[in-house]
């Protein structure tokens, strides 16, 4: 950043720049300042400042383009004039940054890229927080598309994942991930989507103290995919949730479950409902209480849903006696469990469908099938295989497969005995 005189707080972007604008953001009022840029360059690259400076329909414009004619009278070249003649105009909001001490650097370079100048310092290691940032400003002000460019063109998504700061790659961070994510919204970037599975899978711990927000970064509510998260989220924890309750319904049906139909097999389906209860209970997953009171709402399961699954897989084969060796639980859960965990290797927002066909993608605008045969499937997957989606992706049934059997009203879990 280089000042244009001790007295002066304007940081030149371009020497040849014919207007000031002036950043006076409330949140952050030690970091005013004013900044010396082309406003055609800029105008080029945000329909915001386009509006703003270059349309004659609202009074500021109107007044800036009145300036610059008498200053290009006066100054044949832009460069020539100082820049305490210059037209300028106020801005006082950047958008929802996360906290920094100082917001000019942060300014300082989306001017840059306005400009072809590249960030300052180079781009071979931009930090993840320096980057979501950027996103954030620039969506604020319309230019998100030469944002893009500029990241493509000079691999930053690569030198951001490379830096050694990062953690560990098996500590989950919330909010770098929630930073990639952003990233990957605001500039179409596929691959990083994949931290939606994480954040789908473990919940997140803004969605349970909905407080105050507003001094939030833009990240911790996720344009366009946080309440896709949370309807994934809680649509996965129903499907669990009715197949164990299938699991216990089976043994309470009537119908008797005991493969062997020796004399004692009632008592073989009371003791594997026994067994089935106190396990589910021990998880944490279940309770027996009386209703006569009624019942009040119990805050949905809030822990990792991939950790469950282990828990659950962990069913012992309980047996009343050593003739009852397949009767109970674990032969039917542990099957399931794999089923739903296959589909749920799509459980990620799929970033390339992000792009191409976002309606089909969406859990939270699909219309909810009334009911999902868990293992009669085959037939109606390969129909809509026929008919995959318009643009022709081969990851879209999949998608489809996950989805249908979450969002379904019924469940018509098919359990072989
Ligand atoms: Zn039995
Ligand atoms: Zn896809």
């Amino acid at each position: 950043m280089s000042a244009d005189d001790e007295d002066s707080p304007t940081i030149i972007i371009d020497p040849a720049g014919d207007v000031v604008i002036t950043i006076a953001d409330e949140r952050y009022p030690l970091s005013t300042a004013s900044y010396r840029i082309k406003s055609e360059k800029l105008q080029n690259c945000s329909p915001y400042f386009k509006r703003l400076i270059g349309s004659s329909s609202f009074s500021e414009g109107a007044n800036i383009q009145a300036q610059l004619v008498q200053l290009h009278k006066k100054y044949q070249d832009a460069k020539d004039a100082p820049t305490a003649e210059l037209p300028s105009v106020n801005v006082d909001h950047i958008g929802q940054i996360g906290k920094v001490k100082d917001i000019r650097g942060l300014m300082t370079d989306f001017f840059r890229i306005n400009h072809d100048l590249g960030i300052s310092g180079g781009h071979l290691s931009v930090p993840l927080t320096n980057l979501a940032n950027l996103c954030i400003v620039c969506d604020r002000f319309d230019s998100l598309e030469i944002l893009k460019r500029y990241v493509i063109s000079n691999n930053i998504f690569a030198g951001t994942q490379r830096r050694k700061s990062l953690p560990a790659r098996d500590t989950w961070n919330e909010e770098r991930s929630r930073m990639r994510m952003l990233v990957a919204v605001l500039l179409n970037h596929a691959p990083w989507f994949e931290d939606t599975a994480q954040l789908i899978a473990k919940g997140s711990r803004v969605w349970a103290e909905p407080e105050d927000t507003a001094d939030r970064a833009l990240w911790w509510d996720l344009p366009m995919i946080e309440d896709e998260l949370k309807c994934r989220r809680s649509a996965i924890i129903s499907t669990i949730s009715s197949l164990l309750s299938h699991c216990v319904s089976l043994y309470t049906s009537g119908t008797l479950q005991c493969k062997l139909g020796y004399s004692n097999s009632l008592q073989c389906d009371v003791y594997q409902l026994g067994e089935i209860v106190k396990f589910f209970n021990r998880l944490g997953l279940m309770t027996l209480e009386s209703t006569m009171a009624g019942t009040d709402g119990r805050d949905p399961f809030d822990g990792d849903i991939i950790k469950a699954f282990e828990l659950l897989r962990q069913v012992p084969a309980y047996q009343i006696d050593k003739d009852h060796a397949h009767c109970g639980l674990r032969n039917r859960l542990i099957p399931s469990i794999d089923d739903i965990q296959t589909r749920l290797n799509q459980l990620a927002i799929c970033g390339d469908c992000w792009s191409t066909d976002r309606a089909a993608l969406l859990w939270t605008s699909a219309k909810k099938p009334l009911i999902f045969s868990s293992q009669s499937s085959q037939d109606e997957t390969r129909r809509r295989i026929m008919r995959t989606s318009k643009l022709g992706h081969t990851c879209t049934k999949s998608h489809e497969r996950i989805r249908d059997l979450c969002l379904s009203v019924d469940k018509n879990w098919k359990i072989p005995r």
